[in-house]
């Protein structure tokens, strides 16, 4: 007897139970680690799965695609090494000389890549302010531009631009969108419902959460060739996700609703904590009220602001790269989107030339008790503005 119900759980129940995985052979709740590098065929010389050399995946790079499709709403998702080789696969599908438009300021990688294939004449770029709609309006051309690059909220002011609106500019002018989301995960911000062409994200941060993999992660409703074409470049230039990094990201993805909720919480308490401090300039928060991107902010991330904000501090460069010295809960590290707290000054680690205030400290927030980050960040100011 077939006792099923037809009951769909929630997406949240889907995520906590890896899409109710059960290992068909052992019963297993959470997959093994299959760490082969290739599979021998059959008898008849037939693979015997879809998989026979690890370039072209495996099981839990399959199973963690599946989540991440499940979470996004897609067709497909395709994970990647790390979120800059699966931004590069996207630069190198383009045909050459193609015309893309991306934020004059984003995430700093992916912003060099941009320039690193502009300056080989294999593409040509435009840029806009990010958020600026009019600007992005203004950037694109009609029937040539092939991509618009929108992250979004933007590294590291937190700019936000509204992807609907986004997706129609560029779809008018017959231009793809990609979406980098990555400060907020897609149980957040729904990307591709919203009109993005691709999803990206770097897996490394919120979807995994632990900061112990780097991953990467582009997702689409429709497959076409140029999706086949991006499945194509991972394939040859071998930046699959490693078996046991996805299996790594499928057990971080089994938190991620609990974690996100509360690094939004912990960051909106820790925003509206130092809004206005003696000792700090600005606050660039999308949650806050105040923030130019927020009402677009909450009806495009669900209510939820994420971890990531950024503070600009009174004084000197160096108070700003003291305050980062003097934490002592707050780790001095880049990255973002794990469980325990950094705090960066993001000049130091973006380099020369990136356009950064030289006293904006990236925070992103973890789940720790809230009355501890905010006790670290308040001694560490005051310790820095004695100093
Ligand atoms: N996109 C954004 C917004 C990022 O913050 C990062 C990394 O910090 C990347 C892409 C690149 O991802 P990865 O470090 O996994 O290569």
């Amino acid at each position: 007897m077939n006792n099923k119900t037809n009951h769909k759980p929630a997406l949240p129940t889907r995520v906590a139970q890896a899409l109710h995985y059960v290992e068909e052979a052992t019963g297993a709740v959470v997959p093994s680690i299959q760490p082969a590098a290739t599979y021998a065929r059959d008898e008849n010389y037939d693979i015997r799965q879809p998989y026979w050399y690890r370039r072209d995946g495996s099981q839990a790079t399959t199973h963690a695609e599946r989540v991440i499709a499940e979470l996004e709403g897609a067709a497909e998702s395709l994970l990647f090494s790390s979120g800059m080789s699966a931004a590069t696969a996207v630069l190198e599908q383009l045909p050459a000389g193609a015309h893309i438009v991306v934020p004059e300021v984003m995430y700093h990688g992916v912003l060099g890549q941009v320039q690193n294939f502009a300056s080989k004449q294999r593409i040509r770029v435009d840029y806009y302010t990010a958020g600026n709609l009019d600007e992005l309006a203004g950037a694109v051309r009609q029937g040539e531009t092939q991509l618009v690059w929108v992250e979004t909220p933007n590294n590291p002011n937190w700019e936000v631009t509204d992807i609907a609106a986004a997706s129609e500019i560029a779809h008018g002018a017959g231009a793809n969108l990609i979406a980098d989301c990555t400060a907020t995960p897609p149980n957040m911000t729904r990307a591709l419902e919203l009109g993005a062409d691709i999803s990206f994200h770097s897996a490394t941060k919120f979807l995994n959460g632990h900061s112990d993999v780097t991953a990467g992660v582009l997702s689409v409703c429709e497959s076409g060739p140029w999706w086949d074409e991006i499945a194509m470049v991972r394939k040859l230039q071998g930046t699959v996700l490693q078996s046991f990094d996805a299996w790594l990201l499928i057990r971080g993805m089994r938190t991620l609703f609990l974690r996100v909720e509360k690094a939004s919480a912990n960051a909106m308490a820790l925003a509206q904590h130092f809004d206005g401090h003696r000792l700090i300039e600005t606050v660039l928060y999308p949650g806050l009220a105040s923030h130019p991107g927020h009402e677009v902010a909450d009806r495009q991330t669900g209510g939820q602001f994420g971890g990531m904000l950024s503070i600009i501090v009174s004084g000197s460069e160096q108070t700003a790269i003291d305050v980062c010295r003097y934490c002592q809960i707050f780790y001095p590290a880049t990255s973002l989107g794990g469980v325990e707290s950094l705090i960066e000054h993001r000049k130091t680690v973006s380099g020369d030339g990136f356009p950064v205030h030289p006293r904006l400290l990236r925070l992103s927030i973890g789940i720790e008790e809230i009355g501890d980050l905010i006790a670290d960040l308040e001694q560490a100011l005051e310790r820095a503005s004695d100093a």
